[in-house]
C-alpha cells in the first residue's frame, strides 16, 4: 500500500483519488477551497462524453483513448446516460452540417422522422441531423458528489481549505488545474486558460433526452439535459485569462441558440450564468508530467470529464507497474 497525496478536487483529482483508493492505496485529497467544487472549473462543464463530436476540433488519435475512458465511466460510481448526441443546424446553415459530417466519424445522417423518434419535442423543427449514437453524457455536479462519496467510503481522507505543505507521501498527484500555472510554464508545458461561459435554465415545459449541438458559423453551442428539467447551455471557447462574469453578448447568444432549438426555452427560468477557465496546453490535450514522485495531471481543456478515468488508469499503471505514459499525454 502506497501513501498518495492528490492535490485539487476537480474531476481529474477526484478520479485519481477514487481510483487509487479503489486499488487499495492510502489516499489523502487536499483541496484549497473551503467548500467542495466551489472553485473547480469542473462544476461548469456540460459533461458530455463525446469522443466523436470532440474529434471535430481535436486530434483523431485521441478517439481510441477517449473510447477507453468512456467505457471506464461505467466501472465508476456515477450514473451516466448513453443516449448519444444529436447535431442540428437550421436550413440556412445546412453547409455546417455537411462540413461537420466530413470532419467526424461514427455518425448517422438522419431525417425529420428519426429526429422526432429520438426527441419528440423537436418534431417538425429540423429536416436533418447527425446522430452520434455511441456518445454519452452525465450530470457533472451529481457526478462530482458521487465520486467524493465513493472515495470517502473507500477510506479516503479529504482536507478542505488546504494551503500549507502536503503531508509526507510516496507520490503526490497534482491536479490543481489553473492553480498549477506558475509551475507549468516550460515552453511545451505552458498552461493557459481557455474561457468558457455557460447558462443553466429550468425548462419543465420541455423534454430533451440527450445533448443537442446547434451548428452555427460564428458560435456553435449545445444544450445538455441536467436532472430535474434543468438544461446547461454552453459554451463559449475564448482564448482569454479573463476570470470575470459572463458577458452580455455571450449570454444573449447562448440564450438565443436555445430559443432556436426550441421556442419553449422562451418560458424557461434562468437559474445561473457562469464563466470559468479550461486549463489547456498548446495542443489542447491533457498531459501527465513526471517530476520524480510529483506527478502533474493537467491541461484537460474541453475533455476533463471525457478523459479523467483514463488519466487515472494511466497514472496508476505507471506508479504500480512502471508502465510508460502514453505518448499523446506526455
Ligand atoms: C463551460 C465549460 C463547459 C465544459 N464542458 C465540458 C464537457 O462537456 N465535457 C468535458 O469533458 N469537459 C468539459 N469542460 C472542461 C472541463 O470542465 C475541464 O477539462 C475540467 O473541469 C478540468 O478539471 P481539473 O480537475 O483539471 O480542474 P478543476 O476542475 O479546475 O479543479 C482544480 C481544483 O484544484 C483546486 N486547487 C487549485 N489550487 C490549489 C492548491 N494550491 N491547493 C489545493 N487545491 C488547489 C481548485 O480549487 C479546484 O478545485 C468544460 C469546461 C467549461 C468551463
Amino acid at each position: 500500500m502506497l501513501k498518495i497525496n492528490v492535490i485539487g478536487a476537480g474531476i481529474l483529482g477526484l478520479w485519481q483519488a477514487y481510483r487509487f483508493a479503489k486499488a487499495g492505496h492510502q489516499v489523502h485529497l487536499l483541496e484549497k477551497s473551503e467548500t467542495l467544487f466551489e472553485t473547480a472549473s469542473s462544476r461548469l462543464a456540460g459533461a458530455m462524453l463525446a469522443p466523436f463530436c470532440e474529434s471535430e476540433a481535436s486530434q483523431r488519435d485521441l478517439i481510441p483513448h477517449a473510447l477507453r475512458s468512456l467505457a471506464l465511466w461505467s466501472e465508476g460510481p456515477c450514473d451516466f446516460e448513453s443516449k448519444g448526441t444529436l447535431i442540428i443546424a437550421p436550413p440556412r446553415d445546412r453547409v455546417e452540417l455537411t462540413s461537420f459530417a466530413k470532419r467526424t466519424i461514427e455518425h448517422q445522417h438522419i431525417k425529420s422522422e428519426t429526429i422526432a423518434q429520438l426527441e419528440p419535442s423537436l418534431e417538425g423543427r429540423f429536416n436533418e441531423a447527425l446522430y452520434f449514437e455511441k456518445e454519452g453524457h452525465l450530470a457533472p455536479r451529481p457526478a462530482l458528489k458521487a465520486l467524493i462519496t465513493a472515495f470517502r467510503d473507500l477510506g479516503g481522507e479529504v482536507t478542505l481549505g488546504f494551503t500549507g505543505t502536503a503531508p509526507k507521501a510516496d507520490y503526490t498527484i497534482d491536479t490543481r488545474g489553473m492553480g498549477a500555472k506558475s509551475e507549468l510554464k516550460a515552453k511545451d508545458r505552458a498552461l493557459r486558460p481557455v474561457r468558457g461561459e455557460m447558462v443553466v435554465v429550468h425548462a419543465p415545459g420541455l423534454k430533451l433526452y440527450r445533448p443537442i449541438r446547434l451548428l452555427h458559423p460564428r458560435m456553435p453551442s449545445y444544450i445538455v439535459p441536467w436532472p430535474d428539467d434543468h438544461y446547461m447551455i454552453g459554451a463559449t471557447v475564448i482564448e482569454s485569462d479573463d476570470e470575470g462574469p459572463i458577458t452580455l453578448r455571450s449570454g444573449l447568444e447562448l440564450l438565443g441558440s436555445a430559443f432556436t432549438v426550441h421556442p419553449a426555452f422562451g418560458d424557461a427560468k434562468i437559474i445561473e450564468f457562469n464563466a470559468g477557465s479550461r486549463p489547456s496546453f498548446f495542443d489542447n490535450l491533457p498531459k501527465i508530467v513526471l517530476d520524480e514522485t510529483h506527478i502533474f495531471v493537467n491541461g484537460a481543456y474541453r475533455h476533463g470529464f471525457l478523459l479523467a478515468p483514463l488519466l487515472a488508469e494511466l497514472v496508476l499503471a505507471h506508479i504500480e507497474n512502471g508502465e510508460p505514459i502514453e505518448g499523446l499525454f506526455q
